[in-house]
């Protein structure tokens, strides 16, 4: 038991690598080729005194506008945010922002959750202005992290337990 923290965003943004960074372990498959989690994948991560289970999802279809949202989430993905006491909703800072980001910011908004826009790839400083355009999703704050090299991770984690 205890508070889960669902990690979803479109194929390929580094869910399962971000996953793995707070799992401290190496438990999801980080692969080049989308939809590779097939299961729903759980850890526990202490952070500051306080436990929380990071869930790791997959099977978000390649979102278009205008897509049935709900229809293109996998159970299991549906599943991770109905019990979700945060969402981390990670995009790719290096892709920059897609119309599929924009499909899924506008149902993570009506779900009515608190959310973290992880903006991920920012592997140095050089990539960081690459975020600002994220803040056209209206989801509030946007962290960039690396989920590679663990690069503010940290402060993604503060901002975690804050909202617990
Ligand atoms: P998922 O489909 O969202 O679970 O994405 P994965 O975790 O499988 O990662 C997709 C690809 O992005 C892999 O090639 C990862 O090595 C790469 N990747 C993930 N995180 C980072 C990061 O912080 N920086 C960089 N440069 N690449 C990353
Ligand atoms: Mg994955």
């Amino acid at each position: 038991s205890g508070p889960t923290v669902a990690i979803v965003g479109r194929p390929n943004v580094g869910k399962s690598t971000l996953f793995n960074r707070l799992a401290g372990r190496r438990l999801a498959i980080v692969h080049e080729q989308p939809g590779v989690t097939r299961d729903r994948l759980r850890a526990p991560v202490r952070w500051k005194g306080r436990l929380f289970w990071a869930v790791d999802t997959g099977g978000l279809v390649d979102l278009q506008p205008g897509a049935d949202v709900g229809g293109a989430i996998l159970r299991q993905a549906a599943a991770a945010l109905e019990e979700a006491a945060v969402v981390l909703f990670v995009v790719d800072a290096r892709a920059g922002l897609l119309p599929g980001d924009q499909t899924l910011a506008r149902w993570l908004r009506r779900l009515g959750k608190p959310v973290l826009v992880v903006a991920n790839k920012v592997d140095s400083t050089a990539v960081e202005p690459a975020v600002h355009e994220f803040a056209a999703l209206g989801l509030g704050e946007i962290l960039p992290v690396s989920a590679a090299n663990g690069r503010n991770v940290g402060d993604l984690l503060d901002r975690v337990v804050e909202r617990l």
